[in-house]
């Protein structure tokens, strides 16, 4: 008898375990709308250009495996942080950021965790309601308690501001409040710039540390700048901070496994001493992050030529996505004789679109049409061709009615 006996099966992953549904599907309309990758007009995952090209760079090089400090690389450290905030933000300019690489968004966020877990005892994380799936997970296995933040609002398909923003004040003082840097995952639905400022006011009021997710930094809009605004209006009123950032998608660096945890602080003294506290941390995880997308990152940011390669690659993803949301809206309001309001579609914004079918509604998704996605509606866009607008568009309107 096995030792392990008392140990029950996990339940599927309910992103991850989408995919490989789907696998087993055999049928020649299928389609994946589950896991958030992007993917070409042709369904197929795409490597960019300007990654092969620092790739192949790269290798003629020769640059070797030797193992990386802690903290990760530095020129990619000094990189992202200049992503993020702008190269000339006085909380770069005065050294206030600590920065160090972690395992894409997930493990950068896990580190975070263990910053709170160790540093904040009993303070709570407040996360949206809903909220990518995996932060509950990060937080209950770091043991940070955490609570939800109204967010999303099914009569509008909308933002749910007044509880939002009366859930953060009702929260104990010194909460930190988990918040997507743009493109909401699962909903698509982000705060407007003026909603940005309230929100910053009820933080500072409350005296709340925000710790922002940004997973999709230039992947929403196109524009890495415009993406990071809300960070940047956060960092301007001189308020402490964490930012988890990822470059899975952005950069299609999925399994490259390469983000950064970002602490803005008040004094260049205090961020030394995160630092430091964050390295001592890693060090049990994990030892030390690996350096093939930190170079990636480095060497494009790096080079003028193929920093803009990357930005119009970038731009071009985010177009594809923004071209199928069109379609998809499109179709729905040619095909609907319901007279439903599509419009929330083309409100939101980034990979996904939150769709408002439910559980019962999103099995008839996969049971009858083979569309696989998650069971909280959401639907990913960057998995959509423009070919299959329509035939999603049918399944869409069959499971609703
Ligand atoms: N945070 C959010 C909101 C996400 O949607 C994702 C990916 O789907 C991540 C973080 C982390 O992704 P990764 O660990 O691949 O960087």
């Amino acid at each position: 008898v096995s030792r392990f006996e008392g140990i029950t099966m996990a339940p599927p992953d309910p992103i991850l375990g989408v995919s490989e549904a789907f696998k087993a599907d055999t049928h020649g309309n299928k389609l994946n709308l589950g896991v958030g990758a992007y993917r070409t007009e042709e369904l197929q995952p795409y490597v960019l250009d300007v990654v092969k090209k620092v790739e192949s760079l790269m290798l003629e090089r020769g640059d070797n495996k030797e193992y990386l400090p802690i903290e990760g690389l530095a020129a990619f450290n000094k990189a992202t942080a200049e992503l993020l905030f702008g190269a000339n933000n006085p909380v770069i300019k005065q050294q206030r950021v600590a920065t160090i690489q972690g395992l894409s968004g997930t493990g950068s966020l896990r580190l975070a965790a263990a910053l709170i877990e160790r540093y904040f005892p009993g303070a709570k994380v407040l996360i949206s309601s809903p909220t990518w799936g995996n932060h509950k997970n990060i937080f209950n296995d770091a043991r940070v308690p955490w609570s939800e933040y109204r967010y999303y609002d099914p009569k509008t398909v909308g933002l749910d501001f007044e509880g939002m923003i009366s859930d953060i004040k009702a929260a104990p003082e010194g909460s930190f409040v988990l918040l997507h840097g743009c493109a909401h995952n699962p909903t698509g639905i982000d705060p407007t710039p003026e909603q940005w400022e309230k929100i910053a006011d009820v933080i500072q009021e409350k005296n709340h540390i925000p710790f922002f997710d940004v997973a999709y930094q230039g992947f929403a809009s196109g524009s890495l700048d415009a993406d990071a605004a809300s960070v940047r209006l956060f960092a301007a009123r001189g308020l402490e901070l964490l930012v988890a950032q990822s470059y899975s998608k952005n950069l299609g660096l999925y399994a490259e496994r390469i983000g950064a945890i970002n602490v803005v602080c008040t004094s260049a003294d205090a961020a030394t001493r995160v630092k430091s506290q964050l390295k001592r941390l890693a060090r049990p995880m994990y030892s030390n992050p690996p350096v093939h997308g930190a170079r990636i990152v480095a060497n494009i940011v790096g080079d003028p030529a193929l920093f803009n390669e990357w930005k119009a690659e970038m731009e071009m993803m985010a177009g594809r996505i923004k071209n199928v949301r069109q379609k998809l809206y499109d179709s729905l309001c040619v095909k609907d004789k319901s007279g439903k309001d599509w419009s929330f579609i083309l409100k939101q914004i980034g990979m996904f679109s939150f769709t408002g079918l439910s559980k019962v509604q999103s099995d008839n998704m996969t049971d009858k049409w083979h569309v696989y996605m998650t069971k909280d509606g959401r639907i990913s866009l960057a998995g959509l061709s423009l070919a299959k607008c329509e035939y999603l568009a049918d399944a869409i309107i069959d499971s609703f009615h």
